[in-house]
């Protein structure tokens, strides 16, 4: 599959048009970024790890029912996926306390939910991506009622999926984010699930194995991230 034109090129991916109008390349870049792009940097291999790091659960999540973008993996750094209508909205689900929410409402980091819990964001850096809720999404046309219940259903179906998965690899899925799309009037789950976008602890230990390794400086970020692909069983090299 040949690469056309570059459609976008976001913080750490860049998006291709292909000869097929309804499929796309994402080119997994070596760029990192934290803080709505206010920290930046290069992580040798970052790109390959977190191609073949999405491949893997993107084919496992298909494995167990869920609608995804994903159809083949082309190159150490590229992959070929469907071309989505994205659709401006981040799903967040959360089993315990870490990042913005602990900031958000005075919660200590570390603290087990009683239950997973859900949150909307607006994707949109210049105003730091903002937390929404289902009525703005439906006052501004972002989404849909129903695409707002499939986005949730999905979201938390994701969650025990992974859960269960990192859980017998002794790690624990704290939190992530999904982004979803649609491809002729049927909404799938679209861009990545990679450690850049979920926050992953050793169980044991509770050692951080995800951006958050970038974000505060703990060093190892790739290292983590292929500690994490290895343990699952993902073949890198
Ligand atoms: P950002 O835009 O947040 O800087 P990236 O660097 O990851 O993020 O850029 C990838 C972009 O590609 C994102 O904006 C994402 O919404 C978009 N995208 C992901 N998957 C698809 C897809 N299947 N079709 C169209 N766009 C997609
Ligand atoms: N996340 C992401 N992209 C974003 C915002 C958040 O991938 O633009 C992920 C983040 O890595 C974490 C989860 O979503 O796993 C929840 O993020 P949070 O709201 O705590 O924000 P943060 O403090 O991480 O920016």
């Amino acid at each position: 599959m040949q690469r056309g034109g570059e459609l976008y090129s976001g913080k750490a991916k860049s998006v291709y048009k292909t000869d097929n109008a309804d499929q796309l390349i994402l080119l997994f870049r070596d760029d990192t970024s934290a803080f709505d792009g206010e920290k930046i940097d290069q992580l040798d291999r970052k790109g390959m790890v977190n191609n073949k790091f999405n491949a893997f659960i993107m084919q496992l999540l298909e494995k167990n029912g869920i609608a995804t973008h994903f159809e083949s993996l082309i190159s150490d750094n590229e992959s070929l996926v469907k071309r989505l209508e994205m659709l401006p909205i981040e799903c967040v689900v959360r089993n315990i306390a870490a990042g913005s929410i602990c900031k958000r409402l005075g919660i200590e980091e570390g603290i087990d939910l009683k239950q997973p819990t859900f949150e909307f964001f607006l994707k949109n850096d210049p105003l730091h991506d903002p937390m929404i809720n289902e009525y703005h999404i439906r006052s501004f046309g972002w989404a849909s009622t129903e695409q707002c219940q499939q986005m949730t259903e999905l979201t938390f179906k994701v969650n025990e999926i992974l859960s269960n998965t990192f859980a017998q690899a002794g790690m624990t899925l704290v939190d992530f984010k999904l982004e979803f799309g649609m491809y002729q009037d049927k909404l799938l789950l679209g861009d990545e699930f990679t450690p850049d976008g979920c926050r992953i602890w050793d169980t044991a230990t509770r050692e951080k194995l995800d951006k958050d390794r970038f974000r505060r400086n703990l060093g190892d970020v790739v290292e983590a991230y292929e500690q994490v692909a290895e343990r699952l069983g993902i073949e890198l090299d």
